[in-house]
């Protein structure tokens, strides 16, 4: 097994390491944008439709570099939801006139996507919503309530999911535009951390869709959001792997540096243990996030990987940042130290994309 990245890999990565510093220091909502004006918003669409033609892979080593630079969860978040979540649905099961439609300017950032899954009475049971998609002769009509959407305000595509028609057992997908009659965002929500994802509730009534609106086959969008979920589960979070790194390298200093009795810190046993064991979380997840991005590379199908890497990536993030924190003392809990900034965006983790219950059970159904 080679664990070794190749020349174009590494300059990607570097390029990505030197763009997060000025796109941190812009203001929220331009963000986006500069990461669309470099390349960051298509990086795995095919070059053919616009994109950089990055293999996951390859994307998900570009977003650890990026993380390690940008600390701002919510606008990578929001990219991650536009790329994984959406973009790469399109690639992965539409149509050749969907993917020219849409590709290029999802590549751009001309066209900013999100997912609308989530209702309020359904949850995590994707098989309880009430959104419709209704066959109406050679077009659909959408229905539905969705809530905690991504960067719902910013959006100009969702993913939508609903019902098979109001009697139907299957799902159906379909890619509605913001500006569709009958699309109404919400107040934007307080959440605790990810600020700059801007979460809101989107209302979808009565929208009148194309037949070259549904993506996949109309009552199989079941698997159509699976796979928007592998991609989005296995590469979404790959930034927190550079955030990691950074936080244990800021660490490992201030450890050698904080001297107390004329010794420094790190001659403590109890915070080597906590160095190392940032150390492991941050192997571990590296591991996890890899393979599952592989498995996408060989297979559109990588819905355990994608889940164990979600699960696993974000609860190592959370500990692993608490520890950051802890072996400041005092002055990590300072707001200006930024560990609760960070602890509070790594709690959402644990809840976008599937929470950690849904991701466990997943795993778990795949072993037995
Ligand atoms: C930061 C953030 C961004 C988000 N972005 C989006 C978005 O862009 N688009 C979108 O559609 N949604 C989005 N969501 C919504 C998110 O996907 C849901 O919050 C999540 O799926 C859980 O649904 P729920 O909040 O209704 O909790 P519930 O499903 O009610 O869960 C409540 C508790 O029960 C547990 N539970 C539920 N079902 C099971 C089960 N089968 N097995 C084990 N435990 C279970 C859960 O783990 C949780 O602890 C976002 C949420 C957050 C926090």
């Amino acid at each position: 097994m080679d664990f070794s990245w190749n020349d174009k890999q590494q300059r990607l990565h570097e390029r990505m390491l030197a763009l997060g510093q000025p796109t941190m220091a812009a203001a929220v909502p331009e963000r986006l944008g500069q990461l669309a004006a470099e390349g960051v918003l298509g990086l795995s669409i095919d070059s053919a439709h616009g994109g950089g033609g990055w293999d996951s892979l390859s994307t998900a080593y570009a977003y650890e570099g990026l993380g390690a630079t940008l600390a701002d969860g919510g606008t990578l978040l929001a990219a991650g939801a536009h790329l994984f979540g959406v973009a790469m649905a399109i690639q992965a099961v539409g149509t050749p006139a969907q993917r020219e439609r849409w590709l290029p300017n999802l590549a751009a950032g001309q066209c900013i996507g999100t997912v609308a899954a989530t209702e309020q009475q359904s949850g995590s049971n994707m098989g309880a919503i009430k959104a419709v998609v209704e066959p109406a002769g050679d077009k659909f009509s959408a229905q539905g309530d969705k809530c905690f959407v991504t960067n719902a305000p910013g959006a100009d595509l969702f993913l939508f999911v609903g019902r098979h028609g109001a009697t139907g057992r299957g799902l159906t997908v379909a890619l509605i535009e913001a500006t569709a009659a009958g699309v109404t965002v919400g107040t934007p929500l307080q959440t605790t951390g990810l600020k700059s994802a801007q979460l809101a509730p989107v209302a979808f009534e009565g929208c009148t869709l194309s037949a070259d609106a549904v993506l996949g086959r109309p009552g199989a969008g079941m698997a159509v959001f699976q796979i928007a979920m592998s991609f989005e589960r296995a590469l979404v979070l790959a930034f927190r792997l550079g955030a990691m790194q950074r936080d244990l390298d800021e660490a490992v200093a201030f450890s050698r540096d904080r001297a107390l009795d004329g010794k420094p810190i790190a001659r403590h046993q109890a915070v080597l243990h906590r160095l190392a064991r940032m150390k492991l979380r941050l192997e571990t997840s590296r591991l996890v996030v890899y393979r599952a991005a592989w498995a996408l590379d060989q297979s559109r199908r990588a819905h355990t990987e994608a889940a164990l890497a979600k699960w696993h990536l974000a609860d190592a993030a959370l500990e692993s940042s608490l520890d950051a924190m802890i072996l400041r003392g005092g002055a990590g809990y300072l707001e200006d130290a930024g560990f609760g900034a960070t602890i509070d965006d790594t709690l959402g983790a644990t809840i976008h994309s599937g929470t950690q219950d849904v991701c466990a059970t997943i795993v778990g159904r795949s072993l037995t």
